[in-house]
């Protein structure tokens, strides 16, 4: 008998039938002998639908408002899942995040899990019941209601498997694993058959939204195995782990994002401390940078140019704006018709030229390269968000034969 935790996303909890679907998926893992823990999301579209909602009544909702209303979006699946499964006459029991032991920081909409406490799933697991939980949800400190960030139920799956020693996380999705692109805008886009943590946390936090970059990073840091597999088909998914086997793949996938907004100020003092003052101001506020470009000094001034997840661009120029004088002024302007398009592959450790062979499919579409940055296993680019998928294309196709 093996504990596994199956985590079903929106689209595959979606309507009535496909609840059922789930809940025969589980039915089968108990009829195997084996334990369950089911995480599952909001229905379909309902946490967009929650947050249109929410822009109804205020351009500016309090975030904790805000997790007060999309947590609501996950206690409505683990009803009607444990409902179908007690239809089916699987012994089931359904739990919220906080029932189930979620304890997170202070974060509201992007919350980090600080501990969780498993006796009550534990219990209910013991007591030979399938236990559905709430993904994407905890409580804080002030026992407020927090969310994860999107895509969050897949952290809250990874961290029960941790958490309960479980023996597999299944993330169950509309596709039928991870691919070398998004399959649905890449029509020739191969499935993997496995993947590294390495290069499965820089692909997601690439754009490739198959999988939470957090879920990832926890996978990794319990070495959780994870396999990503279709809800609807049910063929072998993609194995993520520690390991693959070297097969030659020079490049894992090819990711967009365009949840980007570039941020420049232009003419800030050339002096000592500058950036930490800059930065600073921005990670109080829980903002993250990712590419930063800098120009040179001149007569004492240069330019600073940095992008941020474009939901917290208005966020940074507001603060930026407000605390302009600390670090000694300058011009600020935020620009958002921008995307980043990255690579990412262990194999380019140990080859030259990837990052030439990538410019090249660019300037053969004659798509001008904004900023770029690179780690050990990865090349991004920021580009217009107009060319962008061309950009991907292009650069699967130079790639992945
Ligand atoms: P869920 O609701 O199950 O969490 P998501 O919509 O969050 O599903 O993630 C699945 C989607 O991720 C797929 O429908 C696909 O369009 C998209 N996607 C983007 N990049 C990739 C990739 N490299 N491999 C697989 N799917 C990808
Ligand atoms: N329902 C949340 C979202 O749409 C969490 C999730 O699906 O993982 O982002
Ligand atoms: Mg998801």
């Amino acid at each position: 008998m093996a504990l596994i935790v199956q985590k079903f996303g929106g689209t595959s909890v979606r309507d009535r039938t496909r609840i059922y679907n789930v809940a025969r998926i589980i039915m089968q893992a108990r009829a195997a002998g084996h334990q369950v823990v089911a995480v599952v999301s909001a229905q379909g579209d309902t946490t967009d639908d929650l947050i249109a909602k929410a822009a109804e009544i205020s351009a500016h909702p309090s975030q904790r408002e805000m997790d007060m209303l999309l947590a609501t979006g996950e206690q409505i699946t683990i009803a009607l899942l444990t409902m179908a499964l007690q239809e089916l006459g699987v012994s089931a029991v359904s739990l919220t995040g906080w029932q189930a032991g979620f304890v997170t920081d202070r974060a509201y909409t992007k919350a980090r899990i600080k501990r969780l406490d498993t006796e009550r799933v534990e219990s209910e697991l013991a007591r030979n019941r399938v236990v559905v939980v709430a993904g994407f949800q905890g409580l804080n400190r002030s026992e407020d209601i927090t969310t994860l960030g999107r895509g969050g139920s897949d952290t809250s799956a990874v961290a029960l498997a941790a958490a309960l020693h479980a023996d597999r996380c299944q993330i169950f999705t509309d596709v039928e694993g991870v691919f070398t692109a998004d399959p649905r805008k890449i029509r020739r886009a191969k499935k993997l058959k496995d993947i590294t943590f390495d290069e499965m946390l820089e692909l997601a936090t690439c754009g490739a939204q198959v999988l939470n970059n957090r879920s990832v990073e926890l996978a990794k840091k319990y070495n959780v195995e994870l396999e990503v597999l279709s809800s609807i088909n049910p063929v072998p998914g993609t194995v993520v782990k520690e390991e693959t086997d070297v097969e030659g793949m020079l490049i894992k996938g090819v990711a967009k994002d365009t949840n980007v907004a570039a941020v420049s100020i232009l003419g800030v003092p050339d002096v000592p401390g500058m950036s930490f003052k800059v930065f600073g101001l921005l990670g109080q506020r829980n903002i993250n940078v990712d590419i930063i470009l800098q120009s040179t000094g001149r007569d004492g001034k240069k330019d600073l140019i940095f992008t941020v997840p474009r939901d917290d661009a208005e966020n940074a120029l507001a603060v930026l704006e407000a605390n302009k004088a600390r670090f000694g002024g300058g011009d600020i302007s935020v620009e958002t018709d921008i995307a980043k398009v990255s690579i990412v592959g262990a194999g380019m450790q140990s080859h030259a030229g990837v990052a030439a062979a990538m410019f090249e499919a660019l300037a053969a579409q004659n798509i001008n390269i904004q900023m770029i940055s690179t780690s050990e296993i990865k090349i991004s680019v920021i580009i217009e968000e107009k060319l962008a998928d061309r950009a991907v294309a292009a650069i699967h196709d130079a790639f992945i034969h």
